[in-house]
């Protein structure tokens, strides 16, 4: 037996696991179901037929966040978590290569190395913006664009108007709105114009459903269609759908979380000043190299590198925890 050399040398995407006190570094929801909701849940998984495969392209899913989104499911696909649509994403196009915007998402350029898809690089500029101009200029050749907005690590939107130039190349544009219910600003209202856009977002942040894995995306119906031609065939479960939908039944629970989560990031922001930056995402970026120090101190969040080296991810947790880091972090202030 031989496993292939690329796969050896492929670096595993790994998190830290032990037993700590407070975990920010995934940019999780703080708050977990209601214990009256997770009943209701269970009441309809009991209904469920665990011995049938879910349907085969989600539909019940498709068509619940149609009516929620008030657009046609043909426009609509799910996956296991947006991660499984990405990974087919950087595949489904004529192109030479994948463009992202570093510092940035992963995933984008996780899956295109493991299928050998080249990869160009256009850097944020110094206010972490992306630059319209020489990413369009590269998209004539792309086989995709990956823009998030808000960014993951650096939290902010991006402009609508540096982001309509790359549109304008007519090449494909992933949008990953992952972070949009904190931003309340979304670009859903130009896939009818751009067939090239494609909307990524995600029940793993805003609606606290990281562990059901559960993604999906807004795009053209021809791009869904053809998704939907090379995807797994049962890879959302059942278990996963019925959940989902339940939240889009009660999005005021969400949405009552998000408000919070809002507040506290705005307050962890003044309070972490002048070393956060503005975030329209559930978590900040703070330019103290303090990963070890809230380690030390039972506090996980993301270490960062490259162009963010000595910086760190803090996601937006609990009221106590965010007092926590923020009192660490000032103590960390002073003794530089
Ligand atoms: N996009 C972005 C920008 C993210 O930060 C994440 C999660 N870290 C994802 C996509 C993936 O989310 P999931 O696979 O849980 O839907």
């Amino acid at each position: 037996m031989k496993i292939r050399k690329e796969v050896l040398e492929f670096r595993p995407y790994r998190v830290l696991e032990g037993n700590y006190k407070i975990w920010l570094d995934k940019n999780e929801n703080p708050f977990d179901l209601p214990l009256w909701l997770k009943e209701e849940i269970f009441w309809k998984l009991r209904g469920l037929h665990f011995n049938r495969y879910p349907h085969i392209t989600s539909m019940p899913l498709r068509e619940a966040l149609a009516e929620f989104l008030g657009l046609d499911s043909s426009n609509i696909a799910v996956g296991n978590g947006s991660d499984e649509l990405i990974n087919y994403l950087v595949r489904m196009f004529e192109g030479k290569y994948i463009v992202t915007t570093p510092p940035t998402f992963g995933m984008y350029s996780f899956y295109s190395k493991l299928y050998g898809i080249p990869i160009v690089e256009v850097p944020l500029d110094e206010n972490f913006r992306i630059r319209g101009d020489e990413i369009a200029e590269k998209a004539k050749d792309a086989l995709a664009v990956f823009i998030a907005s808000p960014n993951n690590p650096t939290g902010n939107l991006q402009p609508e108007e540096e982001i309509l130039k790359v549109l304008e190349t007519g090449a494909p544009v992933v949008l990953d709105e992952a972070y949009v219910e904190f931003a309340g600003k979304s670009m859903l209202d130009y896939v009818g114009d751009y067939p090239n856009l494609i909307i990524l977002r995600t029940f793993s942040k805003a609606f606290g459903l990281a562990s059901i894995r559960a993604g999906y995306m807004i795009a053209d119906s021809s791009v869904v269609d053809a998704l939907y031609r090379i995807k797994s065939p049962f890879s959302v479960s059942s278990v996963t759908m019925a959940i989902a939908q339940t939240l889009l039944e009660h999005y005021e629970v969400v949405e009552e979380r998000v408000k919070f989560i809002m507040k506290e990031r705005e307050r962890m922001y003044e309070e972490l000043m002048p070393y956060a930056y503005p975030s329209d995402a559930n978590f900040l970026l703070v330019k103290l190299d303090a990963y070890n120090y809230l380690l030390d101190r039972g506090i996980v969040v993301r270490k960062l590198s490259g162009r963010l080296q000595g910086h760190i991810r803090i996601t937006v947790g609990k009221r106590e925890e965010n007092d926590e880091v923020i009192k660490a972090l000032k103590e960390f202030a002073k003794e530089l």
